[in-house]
């Protein structure tokens, strides 16, 4: 079906930080960006001091910085100067137990106060944050936390007792964890963090740290191989700050929502930095999707600016436009969606229940913030995820034989998503991995393993992956990260995990296994190993299904072809199968 394009009247952008797309692209310049923005001494730069400190100092310390909304709709508020102080003393109790600049900072939080001071403090401190989704088990933590070299851990005591003591003797780096709602004695080699914070100082001066030092490790999936460590660096602010304006329209003193949990890339770029650089108010709500509970945040917050994902907006559709019909949400400005394939009937249902459509925004880990959007005052075409942002160049390419890269003169042919490199926010390495993040890069692009199209416009639209990773509810999965915790199961010899469509969440992670010589495919076995990879990787990343076969298909060289195996399960054309072993059915 051709979706009609929503056209914006220029009462629909009145006010809008980006007028003119054409305009903006041609004027903008990323120096002068962050000539904006405060900065340290010596030519200094800090996240930590950009979100926050910079607005104490320029007399904005009362206004509104955070509210965490908890489960019982309790309620804590902290002005920018109370954030400070807070951030201080986390600072000052990291510097106390030895933690150090570049030092890596590992936090397994609910979306609890905690998860954002100790963001905070850590880059004040120098060291450098690095947030594990809250949902992940014991096995995902582990690896992350080994790749990273975590020295401490801020944590939950009950995710402490659940998740980290099973595996505590094996993360060598880690020198000490500090425990939030510490309600025992804590175990040894951790302290409560409530008495540290109480005994620490309010007052502490952010580290000089240079635009290029590390600052963020956010962690990502690949095909193969263990998870891969993105280093993003302090000067990345100036990104965070420039998009949140340019591609979610953040002004100071907006309401601003980001359902995106601080676990995920999106959580902490916008979720944290961007708002609180742009002056925004940011509205954090600890419990789980619900969908009046969102609409009563909205209305009751007076969100202005929302930031959310197609899973959720397609969780609301189930529930109905009439559900929003019941909640004034006339403070609404803007609306936004990143992380999976926004379908147009997403979109225009946006203008049925709010009367303004989701805007489509692409980036991802790597990146840091937002590369392609659907802006305030540009015309939206339902399904496509907008147009590069002002100062980021991309690009649709071909990898010809010989490593050659041969940009797409035509419109609408399909190709790999490229971009420039040289946006602030880029990530600078995969920790360790040179290869790997070598690899990334040809003829002077960036290749980011996406499969797009470009029109005749401008405007990008997402065909899929140009790989194996999954996504399911938003979340990034590592089909080899999967298949590593089912190959510890004693019955198993083979593990296969792919993507299956799935109409509210995307893709949902499914297995395929054969079984160890002998032993027989039941009932039982199969739900024991479905609670054994949810035991061992956490509800995110677990699979939903598993099926047993004989045999899974390999490439000569004993390679699994996930690929055979999804185009199986879902009748679609096997393609080409020259490399395909024979297989015994
Ligand atoms: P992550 O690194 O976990 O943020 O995942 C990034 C990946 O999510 C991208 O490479 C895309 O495959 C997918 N993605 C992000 N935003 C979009 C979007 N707007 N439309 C389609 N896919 C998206």
């Amino acid at each position: 079906m051709e979706w009609k394009a929503i056209r914006k009247r220029s009462e629909d952008f009145a006010g809008a930080n980006l007028q003119d797309y054409e305009t903006s692209v041609a004027t903008f310049s990323w120096s002068q960006e962050q000539t904006l923005l405060g900065g340290l001494p010596q030519g200094g730069l800090n996240i930590a001091h950009e979100a926050v400190d910079r607005h104490v100092l320029a007399g904005r310390g009362g206004k509104l910085a955070l509210r965490c909304i908890g489960r019982d709709d309790r309620v804590q508020d902290f002005s920018y100067a109370d954030l400070q102080a807070a951030a201080n003393r986390f600072a000052n109790v990291l510097a106390r137990w030895g933690v150090g600049k570049g030092e890596r900072v590992f936090s397994l939080l609910g979306r609890t106060p905690e998860l954002y001071i100790a963001a905070l403090g850590t880059l004040k401190n120098g060291s450098v944050f690095s947030p594990l989704f809250s949902a992940f088990g014991p096995e995902p933590i582990k690896a992350r936390m080994t790749i990273g070299a975590a020295k401490a851990l801020i944590v939950s005591e009950t995710f402490y007792r659940r998740k980290i003591e099973p595996i505590r003797h094996e993360l060598t780096s880690l020198g000490h964890v500090f425990l939030t709602d510490c309600l025992d004695d804590p175990p040894a080699g951790a302290t409560d963090l409530a008495a540290d914070m109480a005994a620490a100082s309010d007052s502490f001066e952010t580290v000089l740290t240079g635009p290029e030092d590390m600052a963020l490790l956010h962690f990502t999936s690949g095909t193969t191989g263990r998870p891969k460590g993105a280093v993003h660096v302090h000067q990345s602010v100036v990104a965070h700050h420039v998009t949140g304006k340019l591609a979610l329209d953040l002004h100071p003193g907006d309401i601003f929502w980001c359902t995106a949990d601080p676990g995920w890339v999106t959580g902490t770029s916008y979720g944290i930095i961007s708002p609180l650089t742009n002056g925004a108010t940011l509205i954090v709500d600890q419990a789980e999707f619900e969908a009046e509970r969102w609409y009563r945040i909205l209305e009751k917050q007076k969100i202005n600016v929302w930031y959310t994902a197609p899973t959720a907006i397609r969780m609301l559709m189930k529930a109905g436009a009439g559900v929003a019909k019941r909640f004034d949400l006339s403070n609404l400005r803007f609306m936004a969606s990143v992380g999976e394939p926004l379908n147009p009937e997403a979109v225009v249902w946006g203008l049925e229940a709010f009367g303004m459509p989701f805007h489509d925004n692409w980036w991802q880990t790597e990146t840091g913030g937002i590369m392609i959007a659907n802006y305030r005052s540009m015309d939206v075409k339902p399904g496509s995820m907008g147009r590069p942002l002002p100062g980021v160049t991309a690009s649709i390419v071909e990898r010809k034989q010989g490593g050659e890269i041969q940009e797409s003169a035509k419109p609408m042919i399909m190709g790999e998503l490229a971009l420039r490199p040289g946006w602030p926010s880029m990530m600078r390495a995969y920790l360790n991995e040179e290869e790997r993040y070598r690899k990334c890069f040809a003829g002077g692009w960036y290749l980011t393993g996406d499969l797009a199209m470009r029109d005749d416009e401008g405007y990008y639209w997402f065909v899929g992956r140009a790989d194996d990773v999954i996504k399911s509810a938003g979340h990034l999965v590592g089909p080899f990260e999967v298949e590593s915790a089912l190959m510890e199961h004693e019955a198993v010899a083979e593990a296969g995990v792919i993507g299956i469509p799935d109409e509210i969440a995307g893709e949902v992670v499914k297995a395929f296994i054969a079984l160890k010589e002998g032993v027989e495919p039941t009932e039982g076995l199969r739900k024991e190993l479905l609670g054994h990879a949810r035991k061992r990787l956490g509800p995110a990343i677990a699979p939903k299904d598993i099926a047993f076969r004989k045999n899974l298909p390999k490439t000569r060289s004993g390679k699994i072809m996930r690929r055979l195996l999804k185009a199986r399960e879902l009748g679609l054309p096997e393609g080409d199968l020259s490399t395909l072993e024979s297989e015994e059915q």
